[in-house]
């Protein structure tokens, strides 16, 4: 009897442990799968064309896009495709999240990623759209003030969450795409920077680009901006990017998309790290 007990219990932990490995392999497989099946779906969504009810929104919403030349504005379509597909918009305070929304919200966000391949915004799941500027009690938030009205914002991007959107705003910024102003292109700037886990205007560079060199150009830039603000010298960039170093960043990035003819000619060193950085020259459409 000792023997065949043994026996029984020896046959017990192998089917225990058999068991439990074949548990941990259909896991990985499943997960495997999982993963495999989305990159098959993301690869299709970015070889895809823009759908002629999306092609019709931009054509009639975002003058821009005509100037962005063949070969980033296929990679758009396709990175508009997987944006839509993948993050999900929300209306607030009575808003109705319709295809338009959706639209001209993803197409000016993907202008940030376009020619960067392995960018994306990788902590963001979702797009927060209010009707018209919205007030907002957090004080951790790094957002768009409106001038005069501190606590009413346009546009808010949360650190590892969502990007806030007033959607008059939003549409006004993709019609108007040469006042230097673009709240959806601020806030998504904010996520790139915000995507190294820091909020200070110094996002994940290219491999091509020296971090030393855009902290230098950047910080004296920055400081440039607030002298010229303090003294009421005109400058290319808005005197809200002298408030701190992530707005800074945000404000050169609207400029860079909105003015770059003017900015290259007055911070011709900005505007050449923010050329590496995105991997293409607005001042040449
Ligand atoms: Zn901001």
């Amino acid at each position: 009897m000792p023997l065949d007990a043994s026996r029984t219990d020896s046959g017990d932990a192998m089917t225990g442990g058999t068991v439990l490995l074949l548990i941990i392999l259909g896991g990985a497989l499943i997960y495997a799968a999982r993963v495999m099946k989305r990159r098959r779906r993301r690869a299709a969504l970015m070889a895809a064309p823009l759908d002629e009810r999306r092609r019709a929104i931009i054509a009639q919403r975002i003058p821009l896009y005509r100037k962005i030349p063949l070969y980033l504005r296929s990679r758009l379509d396709g990175l508009i495709n997987r944006f839509l597909d993948e993050i999900t918009f929300v209306g607030r305070d009575g808003f109705d999240v319709t295809e338009e929304t959706r639209v001209v919200i993803a197409a000016q966000a993907c202008l940030l990623i376009m020619n960067r391949p392995d960018r994306w915004f990788p902590t963001l799941k979702s797009v927060i759209v209010y009707p018209a500027p919205f007030k907002s009690k957090a004080k951790k938030f790094d957002g768009f003030v409106e001038r005069g009205e501190t606590s009413v914002h346009s546009g808010e991007s949360w650190k590892r969450g969502p990007v806030v959107l007033a959607w008059d705003r939003a549409a006004y910024g993709a019609l108007v795409d040469d006042d230097g102003h673009n709240v959806v292109i601020h806030e998504f700037a904010h996520q790139l920077d915000e995507a190294t886990g820091v909020s200070d205007g110094a996002p994940l560079l290219d491999k091509d680009q020296s971090a030393a060199r855009w902290g230098r150009v950047f910080q004296a830039s920055y400081e440039r901006l607030r002298r010229n603000v303090q003294t009421g010298r005109p400058a290319v960039f808005d005197a809200y990017g002298a408030s701190a170093p992530a707005e800074f960043f945000a404000v050169a990035v609207e400029t860079f998309f909105e003015k770059p003819q003017a900015m290259k000619a007055e911070e011709p060193q900005v505007y050449e790290e923010l050329t590496l950085y995105f991997g293409f020259d607005p001042a040449r459409w």
